[in-house]
């Protein structure tokens, strides 16, 4: 058994990035944990469901001992085994974010001796969490440039309160990641907004775009209304993106019932303009996800806009698993994180 680490997730951001990333690299890297004062920044503390969906799953992939996982729990006890790759099915049970746990079971997988699929069933498309295509358009592809690979496959979108979603992850194992630097602002190649409306009224769509167009000038054949009937929950999010030769972001609002689809718009092209306005190539929820992988490839480095908690917070708690120098250097706005190993 190797020595306990102790993770205090009440520090920084004190939310569930603290855990997710503390348990990924548990198993990742064979270290025994304590996590306490889960999610104490938060105004309901403690696990959610889609903490301890993450952290089952991350039990079960590497036939690890788990005390503690309970709904509410503040503490958690984990001693990780060998990751082993496989087939696996992870389902959230509510509408909580399937990407997250994606985002969290991603790095042992990546790792271990052999391929794996697993099926991810919950929510696709949550507010305070990353998007499915985000993470297919955003996240993924750069991860794939440093060494991965891996591909995802939206099955079907889900939102809340209905849940339902679910997506299926291809994870070849044995990567290496190699460092990279996205630090200028290179050109924009394509922009494209969409919006995704499920057993709602098709029309929502129609209006989120028109005012798309409006407000950003975007061309028709850029806006892409996508409307989907099936028997699942009801749902409506936009995503905007924009795709630089060596980035992309996509913006993301999540309609919901109370918000005109005109509102929806101002707040998605207000989020991309502000991307635009930063004149970095990664975005501030990119930044916070992209502090694991360089972190693993021991190098490499980013330019952002000034670190959100999220960053920083994940920097901290990385930094006590891995041995990695993480440097930020100011320059007006923006920060450039620099990785490299200790
Ligand atoms: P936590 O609040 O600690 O559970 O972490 C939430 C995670 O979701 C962070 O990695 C955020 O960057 C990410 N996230 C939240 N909102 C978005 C969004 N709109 N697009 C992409 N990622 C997001």
């Amino acid at each position: 058994m190797s020595e306990e680490l102790h993770i205090d997730g009440s520090e920084g951001e004190g939310g569930g990035q603290i855990l997710r990333t503390s348990f990924a690299l548990a198993a990742h890297l064979g270290r025994t944990l304590r996590v306490s004062k889960i999610r104490a920044g938060r105004p309901k503390p403690g696990l959610r469901r889609q903490h301890l969906t993450c952290v089952r799953a991350i039990a079960q992939l590497c036939g690890g001992s788990l005390r503690g996982d309970d709904i509410d729990s503040s503490e958690l006890f984990f001693e990780p085994g060998a990751v082993a790759a496989g087939e696996y099915h992870f389902s959230v049970g509510t509408a909580g974010s399937a990407c997250l746990v994606f985002q969290t079971v991603l790095w042992p997988l990546l790792f271990a001796n052999g391929d794996s699929r697993v099926v991810f069933e919950g929510g696709t498309h949550n507010p305070f969490a990353p998007p499915f295509d985000f993470i297919e358009r955003a996240f993924l592809p750069i991860v794939k440039r440093m060494g991965a690979d891996v591909s995802v496959h939206l099955e079907r979108p889900g939102f809340m309160p209905a849940g339902g979603g679910r997506f299926v992850a291809e994870i070849a194992g044995g990567c290496t990641l190699s460092p990279i630097d996205l630090c200028e602002t290179k050109p924009i190649v394509s922009r494209r907004a969409t919006a995704l409306v499920a057993n709602l009224p098709g029309t929502i769509a129609i209006r989120e775009l028109r005012e798309i167009r409006n407000l950003l000038q975007w061309k028709n054949e850029e806006c892409l209304p996508r409307v989907t009937q099936d028997d699942g929950g009801p749902g409506n999010v936009l995503l905007l993106e924009v795709a630089r030769e060596d980035v992309s972001e996509v913006a993301s609002v999540i309609g919901i019932r109370s918000l005109p689809a005109e509102d929806v718009a101002a707040i998605g092209a207000a989020a991309i303009n502000k991307y635009l306005g930063g004149d970095v190539p990664v975005s501030e929820c990119l930044a916070d996800q992209l502090v694991i992988p360089f972190a693993l490839a021991g190098g490499g480095s980013y330019r952002t806009s000034a670190p959100s908690e999220h960053t920083t917070t994940n920097i901290d708690v990385v930094k006590r698993f891995c041995d990695v120098e993480i440097t930020q250097a100011e320059h007006a706005a923006a920060t450039t994180l620099s990785f490299s190993r200790e």
